[in-house]
């Protein structure tokens, strides 16, 4: 085992990290901005080093830095967190080379998922079901004209080199087809400088339902059942859920077994999500996250277990410490994401906290790096915190999640707080009845 890692992360993440470590005896080092000398992470962290400036790419983008914090602190291994580095295979492959310990998958698995296409035809080849579409890119409009007519209207249009929901544009028409393809490419070239992209059939009413798997890297791999985030604004999740209370036992069965086996096939390492659109009782693959998502706790919930420590183990080569058939579902789990943002625009709202109480009790657990006179910095992501309850049912997980966030004291910044009480009086929330447009129609009319 490691007796040192570096968090290669910051807020929230970055402490869910240190808490793993310290409860499996094993120091951990922040690294940080210089507008994060005074954040929680680097408080709670048993060392800590400066990486560079506030911008992301001259601290937590920079490699160089990072691995010379490595060395100067003779850390073992390096946890990623989410975004940053986490999906990057070129840091991956640096890591190597200085004989530092990715706590994650290999670069290989990474550079895989990390293109579109190679992605879905990896996760077809390996029997997992994909949305029907091109093969491949799709290059000039006559070729796009055919695979439409070929899978059938509406479809979307999808840059290959694509994400964060840029670069995609729907036709459900061929009189549509041809303004989709063209901006669809020109939207594409300027935000990814690249303008290949793709087509697949637009399904009208899905849920995105992500499978949990986890990987030993030797050929064993399980599934943590699903879950769903189709609550989104803006392609972003902002409330998710486990189970997913649309999906039987069946059908998660069915479905984990074919992405664990998928995963065994790939000798994949550690945590990742398959993320599905999920319509008339059938999956469809649209890509996979090779790390740790912001939403892990509620699988944690529902499957009493730690998905960083198991990352940990896993990576410094020791066995998986769940088979399976241990893996039950116990009661039923929500998170809501606390963002420093303004409801309905959702503008952020950097600034300082003058006053903090977290909810506590049974069943509600509470990830954050806030405190009270914490300074939010402008540079980096809106999330200052998640939520997370768990109760015997989704009724009593609702019921929770209401009396906890009745709780919650954040003064001084807007939060989407009052977006989550008005969200749980709605009955289709309730009921567990939404697809990925509900939460955008819902805005467009509760704030018109
Ligand atoms: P990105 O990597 O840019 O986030 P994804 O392929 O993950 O792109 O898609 C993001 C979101 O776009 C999905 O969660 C879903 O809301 C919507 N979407 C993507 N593909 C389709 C599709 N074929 N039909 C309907 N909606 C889709």
């Amino acid at each position: 085992m490691f007796d040192k890692i570096l968090i290669a992360n910051r807020g929230e993440i970055a402490l869910r990290v240190v808490r793993a470590c310290r409860e499996m005896g094993i120091a951990s080092v922040a690294v940080h901005s210089t507008a994060d000398s005074d954040a929680m992470h680097v408080r709670m962290a048993d060392e800590s080093v400066c990486i560079g400036p506030p911008p992301s790419s001259e601290s937590y983008l920079n490699v160089a830095a990072i691995v010379a914090a490595c060395e100067i602190t003779g850390a073992q291994a390096i946890h990623p967190g989410y975004g940053f580095l986490s999906e990057n295979a070129n840091f991956v492959q640096a890591l190597e080379d200085h004989g530092i310990t990715f706590i994650g998958p290999r670069a290989e698995h990474i550079r895989i998922m990390g293109d579109k296409i190679t992605a879905k035809d990896t996760a077809k080849s390996l029997g997992i079901p994909v949305v029907p579409g091109s093969a491949g890119g799709v290059h000039d409009f006559d070729e796009a004209r055919r695979v439409a007519a070929e899978i059938g209207y509406p479809v979307i249009i999808k840059a290959t080199a694509g994400g964060g929901g840029r670069g995609m544009k729907v036709a459900l028409t061929e009189e549509e087809l041809e303004i989709a393809f063209r901006t669809a490419r020109s939207e594409a070239k300027a935000a990814f400088g690249n303008d290949e992209v793709y087509m697949e059939k637009y399904l009208q009413k899905p849920r995105h339902i992500e499978i949990q798997v986890f990987g030993d890297g030797k050929g064993r791999a399980v599934y943590l059942g699903e879950r769903d985030c189709s609550l989104q604004r803006r392609h972003q999740k902002v409330f998710e859920e486990a189970p997913g209370p649309c999906i039987t036992p069946e059908q998660r069965e069915r479905i984990g077994s074919v992405v664990s086996k998928a995963m065994a096939e790939l000798k994949y390492a550690g945590a990742g999500t398959i993320e599905f659109l999920f319509e008339d009782g059938e999956f469809y693959f649209i890509e996979m996250n090779t790390r740790l998502q912001v939403e892990h706790p509620v699988t944690e919930a529902i499957y009493g277990v730690d998905l960083v420590r198991e990352q940990i183990r896993v990576a410094a080569g020791l066995p998986m410490e769940f088979h399976q058939k241990d893996l039950k579902i116990r009661g039923a789990a929500i998170e809501v994401r606390i963002n420093a943002e303004k409801v309905p625009n959702f503008s952020p709202c950097p600034g300082t906290i003058t006053q903090y109480h977290a909810p506590g009790g049974l069943g509600v657990r509470i990830d954050s790096a806030i405190y009270d006179g914490y300074r939010i910095p402008p540079y980096y992501d809106s999330l200052i915190g998640k939520l997370i309850v768990h109760g015997r049912d989704r009724e009593e997980a609702l019921a929770r999640l209401s009396r906890a966030l009745g709780e919650l004291i954040v003064d001084g910044v807007d939060t989407t707080v009052p977006l989550f009480h008005a969200l749980l009086a709605e009955p289709d929330i309730q009921n567990g009845d939404y697809s990925i447009h509900w939460l955008e129609k819902w805005l467009a009319r509760t704030y018109k």
